[in-house]
C-alpha cells in the first residue's frame, strides 16, 4: 500500500513538473485589443512613483565615454532603431476603472539632445557636462507620457563623446542595459561598415510578457514558504546612523567610492567560496550579514536582493523591467562560526530563489504587512552582486567605456554593491544621505574590508570575534585618554593641598554661607581644633567617621577635620529616612559621628561616639598638634548610592582618586573658580567637584541654602552679590534658572556645568543664545569613578544635532565602549560605557559580590581595572561621546540614582494582592527628568487611590534611597 501512495505521489509530482515547465515556456503574443496589465514588478514601481510623483528616485541613468572617431549622426540612427525595436521604450501607463494598464505609443519619438562643448575650456567643459548629466539624471518622468527614455550626446573634444541614457526603471534593468549596449554596438558596426543592418526586433515584446504573467497563478507552495519564512515580528534594521530617520524618506543618497580589493584577497574570497561549496554571491552576502549584525547588534536580519525573472529564452534579448526582489532572512547568533553562517545563508538563499515566483507586492499584500511611507516593507538594506561584462566592440576606431554615475539617490538605507571584473572584486556602498554622513560610509568600507580579511584568514572563527576595526581606529578607541595630568603630584592627601592654600593665602575667603564667611586661616585653624578633638580617641587610617549636619560653614570645617585626622568621612543627609541612616551606619561600620545637637537623637541607639560640633570647646591656638601622614591610597570619603539589589551601597574614594579627579579640572577648564556656588548636598558625589576644585585653588566656596531652588530670585541675587564665577547643577535645575531668573543677575558667571542627567538641546540653545560669554559644560561620571570622567564644552555646533555629546575623556580617565562580547564597538555603534583610570574606586564597601559584578579586568589590558557603568553610549564621528541611556532600569530623580525595580519590589511587598505591579516611567519633555505617567495595572491605581495618607507614606518610606523630598516628588508625580 505504502509503495502505491509513494508511486502516485511521484507521479503527480512528475506531472506537475511537466505542467510547470510547459507554463514557463509558453509566452505567446498577447491578443490584440485587450488591456495589458502591468507586470508585478512594474506595478510596484508604478505605485512607488505615485507615492512620490516628483521624485526622480526610480530614474535609471548610465553614462558612457566613447573614444575615437565617432559618427554622431550614425549613433543617433542606432538609438532610433533600438527605440523602435523595443516597444517598452515607447510604452505609457494609464489608469482605467482603478486599474493600471500599459499601451504602446507608436507616435512617440526618442528625444536625443546633442551638445558640443569641445570649444570650451576644459574647466568650463567639465562643469557644463556635469550640469547636463545631473539635470538629465534627476529630472523625473511622468509615467503617463512617453518616451520614458532620454538620451544625450555630449562632444567634449574631437575624439571624445559622452553618451548618457536616462530611463525610468519601469522600462529597464541592469540586464537590459547590457542588451542596449550590445545592440547599439551591433547596429553601429553594421551601419558603419555595411551601410545596412539586419533586423534585431524580438517577436515577443514586454507587453506579451506582462499579459502572460497576469495569467500565471501564484504558486501556493511558494506562497506558503514565504508566509512561514516571514512570519512573526519583522524587525526594523536600526543601523546606528548619524541623523535620525525622518517621517518620510526623501530618497536622497550618494554612492561611496568604489573600493577595489587586491588580487590576493579577491583570489582568497573566490577560492573560499569554492571550498565552502557555494558561490561568491553567498559568501559576500554572508559577510554583509556579519557586518550588519556587528554594526546593529540585531540578530534577525532581512536583506533585499534583486534577481531577474528572465527564465525563458525569449526574454533574453528583451529590454524591460524583469527584476524581482527576494527577501533574505537570516537569524544570526554570536556563537556561529563563519562557516555556520555561510551554510545558513546558502540554505536561505537557495530556498528563496526556488520560491522567487511570488512577486514582492503579492507578498506584502498576502502577509498583510502594514505599508508605511517611512520605511520599505520587510527590509531596509540591499545587496547586489554582479559580474562586469566586457563592453561590446563598436568597430576598429571606437571604444566605449562604462562609467559609474552617482545619481544621488538611495532607495534604501544602505546598499552594498559587489562587482567582480576579471577575477577582481570591489565594493561600493550606496547610502541614504538622510541617515549617514559620508565619513561614516567611508569607515564602513574599511570595516568591511577588514571583516573580509578576517573571514578568509579563518572561516572557523566565531563571527563575533572577527576584527572589524582598522588599526588607526583601534588605536583611537584604545587610547581615549586626553592627557595625564596631576598638577598636585606632590600631594598625598587632598587636605594637604588646602593647607598649602592657607599657608600662601591665609586671608582669602574660603567658605561662605548666608551672611557669614571664613578665611582659609579660620578654616584651617578650626579644622585643626576638631581634628585634635577627634584624635583624642585612637583613630586608624581608613576609619570612617559619619558626618551628619545641615548645610553650613561648619560642615566644611568638619569635613576637613576628619581628613586631617587621617580618617575618611561618610556624609549622611539628616533628611534621609531613619532606616536608611541606620543601614548606612551599620553597613559602613561607623564608630564615630560628627553631628550637631539637634540630630543627636538620631544616633543614640546606635551606640556610637557622637561628636557634637556646636559643643566642642573653641580654642584658637593648638600647641603641639601632630596630625597623621596621609597616603594616597587612604580613604578620603564614602558616598552611598543606589544599586540593583535595592540596597544602597558605599563607594569608597581614596585621596588619590579625588586628587586626580580634581587635578583634571585644572587642565580641562579655562579658569579656576574665584567663587563657586555649591548647589547640591555634600552627600552627592557631584558636590566634590565644587568643594575640592575651589578649596584646592583658593576660591570662595559658597554654599547654597537648602531648597534654594524654590526661590529662583534668591539664586539670582546670590550669584550677583557674591560674584559667583562657577557653578554645577542638574540640567533640569539650570533650565528652571534660565526660565525664572533675571538674566542681568547672571552676568558674573564664567562657567556653568550641568551634570548628572541628560542635558537637553533646548537648554543649550537658550544658554548659548543669551550668554555667549559664559561657558556651558556637560560633565558625565558615576560616583564609582569619582565625580567625572567625560566632559564637553557645548558649542553652537552641538545644537545642530539631535543631542549634545558628553564629550571626551578628561585627564586621568580612560573610557571604553564595549559590546556584549566586550569587544570595542566601532565609531557610531552603541555599546556599554566602561571606565578606567585613576579616578576608579576600589570597589563597593563590604560587598565583594557586587564589586566583582561591575569592577572588572579590562579585556584589552589585563593590568587595568574597569568599572562597568550600565550606561549606553557611542562615539560620534568627531570622537565625542554621546550618552544614550541605560541598559537597566536605573533612572535619575533629581539627581538620585533610583532603580525602578526597587520601587516595584516595595509596592509588591507592601500589598500581597499586587503581584504585577509595574511602574512605567517615561522620560518626557526637555525639563522634566521623569514623569510617572501611568501605572499600567488598573488595580494599582485603585489601591493607591484608596490608601489613606498614612499607609501611603509607609509605602513611600520603605522605598530605599529616597529622601523625604524625593518621595514627595514621586508622590506628586503619581496621579492618585
Ligand atoms: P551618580 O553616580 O549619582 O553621579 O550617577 C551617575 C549616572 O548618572 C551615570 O551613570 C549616568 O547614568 C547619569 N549621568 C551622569 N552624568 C550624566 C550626563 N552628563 N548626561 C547623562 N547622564 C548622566
Ligand atoms: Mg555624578
Amino acid at each position: 500500500m505504502k509503495k502505491e501512495t509513494e508511486k502516485s505521489d511521484l507521479l503527480s509530482r512528475w506531472k506537475n513538473r511537466d505542467k510547470k515547465r510547459q507554463l514557463s515556456i509558453s509566452i505567446e503574443k498577447a491578443p490584440m485589443d485587450v488591456n495589458i496589465p502591468l507586470s508585478h514588478g512594474q506595478k510596484r514601481l508604478w505605485i512607488l512613483q505615485q507615492l512620490h510623483p516628483k521624485n526622480p528616485f526610480y530614474n535609471y541613468s548610465e553614462t558612457y565615454t566613447i573614444n575615437g572617431d565617432l559618427n554622431a549622426n550614425l549613433l543617433v540612427e542606432c538609438l532610433k532603431r533600438i527605440y523602435n525595436d523595443h516597444d517598452i521604450l515607447r510604452t505609457t501607463y494609464y489608469v482605467e476603472n482603478r486599474e493600471v494598464f500599459q499601451k504602446i505609443d507608436n507616435q512617440s519619438e526618442i528625444v536625443i539632445s546633442l551638445q558640443d562643448l569641445s570649444s570650451l575650456s576644459s574647466e568650463d567643459s567639465k562643469n557644463q557636462r556635469q550640469k547636463i548629466i545631473e539635470t538629465n539624471a534627476n529630472t523625473y518622468f511622468e509615467l503617463t507620457k512617453s518616451p520614458l527614455i532620454r538620451a544625450s550626446l555630449i562632444k567634449t573634444n574631437p575624439t571624445t563623446h559622452i553618451l548618457q541614457i536616462t530611463l525610468h526603471h519601469i522600462v529597464t534593468d541592469k540586464w537590459s542595459m547590457q542588451i542596449f549596449r550590445k545592440e547599439l554596438a551591433g547596429y553601429y558596426k553594421d551601419l558603419s561598415t555595411k551601410n545596412d543592418a539586419p533586423q534585431r526586433r524580438n517577436e515577443i515584446q514586454y507587453t506579451d510578457y506582462a499579459f502572460w504573467q497576469s495569467k500565471n497563478e501564484i504558486n501556493i507552495d511558494s506562497l506558503n514558504y514565504w508566509k512561514k519564512k516571514l512570519s512573526g515580528n519583522i524587525p526594523l534594521l536600526n543601523l546606528p546612523s548619524d541623523y535620525t530617520r525622518g517621517l518620510q524618506p526623501t530618497f536622497k543618497g550618494a554612492a561611496s567610492y568604489t573600493q577595489t580589493f587586491n588580487k590576493k584577497l579577491s583570489n582568497k574570497l573566490l577560492s573560499l567560496s569554492q571550498a565552502l561549496e557555494t558561490t561568491p554571491y553567498v559568501l559576500l552576502l554572508s559577510a554583509y550579514y556579519i557586518f550588519l549584525f556587528r554594526y546593529s547588534g540585531q540578530q534577525d536580519i532581512l536583506i533585499g536582493s534583486p534577481i531577474t525573472n528572465r527564465d525563458q529564452k525569449v526574454l533574453e534579448n528583451l529590454i524591460g523591467f524583469f527584476n524581482e526582489t527576494v527577501v533574505l532572512r537570516t537569524n544570526i547568533s554570536l556563537d556561529m562560526s563563519v562557516k555556520d553562517l555561510v551554510n545558513e545563508v546558502r540554505k536561505n538563499t537557495l530556498e528563496a530563489f526556488e520560491n522567487k515566483n511570488v512577486p514582492f507586492d503579492v507578498l506584502v499584500k498576502e502577509l498583510k504587512i502594514e505599508r508605511s511611507l517611512a520605511v520599505n516593507p520587510f527590509f531596509q538594506v540591499m545587496f547586489l552582486y554582479h559580474s562586469v561584462t566586457e563592453n561590446p566592440p563598436f568597430g576598429d576606431n571606437i571604444s566605449l567605456t562604462h562609467n559609474w554615475f552617482d545619481t544621488k539617490v538611495s532607495k534604501f538605507d544602505l546598499t552594498l554593491y559587489i562587482a567582480e571584473e576579471k577575477g577582481i572584486l570591489s565594493s561600493t556602498f550606496e547610502y541614504a544621505s538622510d541617515l549617514f554622513h559620508v565619513s561614516t560610509i567611508n569607515r564602513f568600507q574599511a570595516y568591511f574590508l577588514l571583516l573580509l580579511e578576517g573571514i578568509v584568514s579563518n572561516p572557523n572563527q566565531n563571527i563575533g570575534e572577527i576584527p572589524m576595526l582598522p588599526e588607526p581606529e583601534m588605536h583611537f578607541l584604545l587610547n581615549q585618554e586626553r592627557e595625564r595630568s596631576n598638577v598636585f603630584s606632590g600631594y598625598d592627601g587632598i587636605h594637604n593641598i588646602i593647607e598649602d592654600i592657607y599657608f600662601s593665602n591665609p586671608n582669602r575667603i574660603a567658605v561662605t554661607y548666608r551672611n557669614a564667611s571664613i578665611t582659609y586661616k579660620e578654616l584651617n585653624d578650626k579644622a585643626n581644633v576638631l581634628a585634635n578633638h577627634l584624635l583624642k580617641s585612637e583613630k586608624k587610617p581608613n576609619e570612617l567617621i559619619g558626618l551628619c549636619m545641615d548645610r553650613s560653614i561648619d560642615v566644611i570645617i568638619a569635613m576637613l577635620a576628619i581628613l586631617k585626622s587621617g580618617c575618611a568621612y561618610l556624609p549622611i543627609d539628616p533628611e534621609y529616612p531613619e532606616e536608611r541612616i541606620n543601614y548606612m551606619i551599620a553597613d559602613a561600620q561607623v564608630g564615630t559621628i560628627v553631628t550637631q545637637s539637634n540630630y543627636s537623637g538620631l544616633f543614640e541607639k546606635n551606640n556610637i561616639q557622637q561628636v557634637i560640633m556646636n559643643e566642642i570647646p573653641q580654642s584658637n591656638e593648638i600647641n603641639n598638634l601632630s596630625l597623621p601622614n596621609t597616603k594616597g591610597a587612604n580613604l578620603a570619603y564614602v558616598i552611598y548610592t543606589s544599586g540593583s539589589t535595592g540596597k544602597p551601597k558605599g563607594v569608597p574614594i581614596s585621596h588619590k582618586n579625588i586628587i586626580h579627579s580634581t587635578a583634571g579640572r585644572l587642565t580641562f577648564y579655562e579658569e579656576n573658580p574665584s567663587a563657586f556656588l555649591l548647589m547640591s548636598s555634600i552627600s552627592f558625589d557631584s558636590s566634590k567637584a565644587g568643594i575640592f576644585w575651589t578649596l584646592c585653588t583658593g576660591g570662595n566656596l559658597v554654599i547654597a541654602e537648602k531648597r534654594i531652588e524654590q526661590d529662583m530670585e534668591k539664586i539670582g541675587h546670590l550669584i550677583n552679590d557674591l560674584k559667583i564665577s562657577h557653578t554645577l547643577m542638574l540640567p533640569s535645575l539650570y533650565s528652571l534658572i534660565l526660565d525664572y531668573v533675571d538674566y542681568d543677575t547672571l552676568n558674573n558667571l564664567k562657567t556653568v556645568i550641568v551634570a548628572g542627567e541628560t542635558c537637553p538641546i533646548g537648554l543649550c540653545e537658550k544658554h548659548l543664545n543669551n550668554f555667549s560669554g559664559i561657558g556651558l559644560y556637560n560633565e558625565y561620571g558615576p560616583t564609582e569613578a569619582t565625580v567625572w570622567c567625560i566632559a564637553h564644552k557645548i558649542s553652537i555646533n552641538d545644537i545642530k544635532d539631535d543631542s549634545v555629546p558628553i564629550g571626551k575623556p578628561v585627564a586621568n580617565a580612560k573610557i571604553y565602549i564595549l559590546d556584549e562580547n566586550q569587544q570595542l564597538t566601532p565609531i557610531g555603534v552603541p555599546g556599554e560605557l566602561y571606565i578606567g583610570g585613576s579616578g576608579l574606586s576600589e570597589g563597593y564597601l563590604n560587598s565583594e559580590d557586587l564589586t566583582q559584578k561591575v569592577f572588572l579586568t579590562n579585556p584589552h589590558n589585563p593590568k587595568e581595572r574597569l568599572y562597568r557603568t550600565g550606561d549606553l553610549a557611542k562615539y560620534k564621528n568627531d570622537g565625542n561621546i554621546l550618552f544614550l541611556g541605560r541598559v537597566d532600569e536605573q533612572i535619575k530623580i533629581r539627581g538620585y540614582r533610583v532603580e525602578l525595580n526597587e520601587i516595584e519590589n516595595t509596592i509588591k511587598s507592601y500589598h500581597e494582592k499586587i503581584n504585577e505591579a509595574v511602574v512605567i516611567y517615561e522620560e518626557t519633555g526637555q525639563n522634566e527628568p521623569l514623569e510617572f505617567n501611568n501605572l499600567s495595572d488598573e488595580s494599582i491605581i485603585t489601591l493607591l487611590k484608596n490608601m489613606d495618607e498614612k499607609d501611603f507614606n509607609v509605602l513611600m518610606t520603605s522605598i530605599e534611597s529616597l529622601s523625604e523630598s524625593e518621595k514627595d516628588y514621586l508622590l506628586n508625580q503619581i496621579e492618585v
